[in-house]
């Protein structure tokens, strides 16, 4: 980032176009357009794929805000899907419950860094036409089969906020290996314009533009690319950290007195590598005196920060209110949503206080049955 600073250079330039060349090569995709977010990421993947008014998306109800709200910038109406129970990713099965003749693409979340199971996904897509678009801001790195999830559908996002695997403060990063859709999205993301400031005031540059289209405003800074080169660098040792936190908390809550308490997170299968963005654990609250509000309570009293993910799309105002959602209208996820608990998992988390989440836990959750 000081190099960056001292080269004069600041915003959208050489090394972005670095970082979009590592994570290219890192996910093994022909393209990677850097953005400022993976909700602009999202935006403009549909927007690429020609998403309108009029027309549907599939969203799983199990997902963050912006998964939903980018399908509404382009007028169009995002369909909500349910979850499967084990994992919270979107199904063929769900998905297919939500399909319409309007349906013109299908977001695929992979929710806490599993990958979902894509193939059946990918053959309903093909068998009915319609594109799958990945949500990968969770799944940096994720993969099955040595493939990187975010690289199966038509196109994938990447997120690099504060909280994620990696990250440069904010950013994003659309992926895909067609051509016309990173053309589509390097053009829109910055104003539509036909070229760039850094290719417009560099000694070969030339200082003409032509608004080619009414664009946004997506472009990602040097600044922010300079820490995702070198948190991408580190992007897998990162995960390795999260991996053994998660064995970790395995371990001690598959075994009792906690097994009968608690639900552990589905393990990967062999060949299928988890992100460990996040370790969702499930309560058995009809075996306990109160719920998962209550535990939360209990282990921020004791210095133990925690959050759930997510409360689903179709239990928010926005979406009651807009598209008529009722609670039951997705039961698994709703069902699932109000006994999750995200505890604790970084690569900084030490020994002693991993140890210290996991007896707290025990200790809250044994009290409470
Ligand atoms: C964080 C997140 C996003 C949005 O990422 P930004 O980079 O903050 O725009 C999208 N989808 C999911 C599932 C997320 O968790």
């Amino acid at each position: 980032m000081l190099e960056v600073l001292q080269s004069g250079w600041i915003t959208t330039g050489e090394r972005t176009a670095r970082f979009e060349e590592a994570l290219r090569e890192y996910v093994g995709t022909r393209h990677a357009v850097a953005v400022n977010s993976a909700t602009a990421a999202l935006h403009l993947a549909l927007e690429a794929l020609g998403v309108g008014p009029g027309d549907e998306v599939v969203v799983p109800t199990y997902t963050f805000a912006a998964c939903g709200e980018v399908v509404v910038y382009l007028g169009a109406r995002p369909v909500l899907a349910d979850v499967d129970p084990a994992t919270f990713n979107v199904t063929r099965e769900t998905a297919e419950d939500a399909l319409t003749p309007r349906t013109r693409a299908i977001l695929v979340v992979h929710f806490a860094g599993l990958p979902a199971e894509v193939m059946p996904l990918l053959e309903l897509g093909a068998e009915r036409g319609i594109p799958i678009v990945e949500d990968a801001a969770h799944a940096l790195p994720a993969s099955r089969a040595g493939r990187a999830a975010g690289t199966w559908g038509r196109a994938g996002a990447y997120s690099f906020y504060a909280t994620k695997t990696v990250t440069t403060g904010e950013g994003g990063m659309l992926v895909t290996d067609e051509d016309a859709i990173a053309d589509r999205a390097r053009l829109m993301r910055l104003h539509g314009l036909s070229r760039d400031a850094w290719s417009r005031y560099t000694t070969a540059g030339n200082w003409a533009y032509e608004i080619e289209e009414a664009g946004f405003k997506y472009n990602m800074t040097d600044l922010a690319a300079a820490l995702g080169l070198v948190q991408l660098g580190r992007a897998e040792e990162m995960r390795r950290a999260r991996e053994r936190i998660a064995a970790t908390y395995q371990a001690a809550f598959t075994a009792d007195p906690l097994a009968g308490l608690v639900e552990a997170p589905p393990w990967p299968p062999r060949g299928t590598v988890h992100a460990w963005h996040l370790y969702p654990l499930r309560l058995h609250g009809d075996r306990m005196r109160a719920g998962r509000d209550a535990v939360v309570a209990e282990l921020r009293a004791r210095g133990i920060g925690t959050s759930v993910h997510f409360i689903p799309l179709h239990l928010h105002p926005y979406y009651r209110r807009t598209f008529g959602y009722m609670p039951d209208d997705l039961p698994i996820a709703r069902r699932e949503y109000e006994r999750e608990i995200s505890l604790p998992i970084y690569p900084d988390l030490s020994a002693p206080d991993l140890m210290r989440v996991i007896e707290a836990v025990g200790e809250v959750v044994t009290g409470l049955a």
